[in-house]
């Protein structure tokens, strides 16, 4: 429930101009407005699973966008079920979208691969929960070489050009290297990854999937002297947090969903910090950002 300030879950992630909404708990369109997130330009939500901690804030979203005209689809991914609840709301209300709302559903169980295209990846990462609940691992895709400008001789074609930038050489048609790409281009940024791990018990199996990841989102509902209630209620304690992160070694561990029981959040940071010395607490409004 929300609690001292702290919302439901609820992300919004921009890799190279692509907006994504990642959960959506109650209120956070309120939270959007006041960190001035702009909502008309989220074109993808991915829903974890159907507790409502982490979609309840999704039928007030879907009206606000329609009331500003939103006219461009909606790609929405959960698991079965969320397609339905939205039908109901809208049928039941008479409302008509100005936009269209198109619905992904996938089976928390597999591993699934729900969304590329040419600069990024989206898999989902099974858990292990009261309800099929699967977090989301957003992957960079190979970044292009960049072209040096002022190394390039006078006349070069564009189709050479876009060739040195996927890191191929230019031959000419009778096979004679024209130009070495590494004369003309710099390596590329960094491909960055970045791991959701949404509501879930201790599950070591997802360690393999997430190995070695730029930034790593896993919750830490309760402390180590809760968990009991961690074990009946499916959640993990904050050691259980860190201790996955130990084993899958990302640069920066993000720790969040913490109980309602919780005012203060220093002591659960401080439980984190001996297993896993890079930990931070997501917390409401917060930034990360990962560049070179
Ligand atoms: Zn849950
Ligand atoms: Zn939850």
């Amino acid at each position: 429930v929300p609690a001292f300030g702290r919302f439901p879950s609820a992300q919004y992630l921009v890799i190279q101009n692509r907006h994504i909404l990642i959960d959506c708990g109650e209120g956070a369109q309120i939270q959007m407005q006041r960190f001035q997130v702009p909502l008309n330009k989220i074109d993808y939500i991915f829903i974890s699973h159907l507790h409502g901690d982490h979609y309840l804030g999704l039928m007030g979203l879907l009206f606000s966008m329609h009331l500003q005209k939103r006219t461009q689809k909606l790609h929405l991914y959960s698991p079965a079920g969320l397609d339905e609840i939205i039908t109901l709301q809208l049928r039941l209300s008479k409302s008509i979208l100005n936009y269209t709302i198109a619905y992904t559903c996938f089976d928390p169980e597999e591993q699934t691969v729900l969304f590329h295209d040419d600069a990024i990846q989206v898999t989902t990462i099974p858990l292990w929960h009261k309800l099929p609940c699967a977090g989301f691992l957003f992957e960079e895709k190979r970044k292009p070489f960049k072209i040096e400008k002022h190394k390039l001789p006078e006349g070069m074609l564009i189709q050479h050009i876009v060739r040195m930038k996927s890191g191929h050489d230019v031959f000419d048609e009778e096979g004679h290297l024209l130009y070495k790409y590494e004369d003309y281009t710099l390596p590329p940024q960094r491909s960055y990854r970045y791991a959701y791990c949404s509501d879930t018990a201790y599950y070591e199996q997802i360690v393999p999937q997430i190995s070695g990841v730029d930034l790593l989102y896993h919750e830490a509902t309760f402390m180590e002297n809760e968990s009991d209630k961690a074990t009946d209620t499916l959640h993990s304690t904050v050691k259980q947090a860190a201790m996955i992160a130990q084993m899958a070694k990302p640069v920066k561990l993000l720790i969040g969903h913490f109980s309602a029981r919780y005012r203060e959040l220093e002591p659960l940071l401080l439980e984190a910090l001996p297993h896993f010395p890079n930990t931070e607490l997501a917390i409401e409004g917060t930034t990360f950002t990962l560049e070179e």
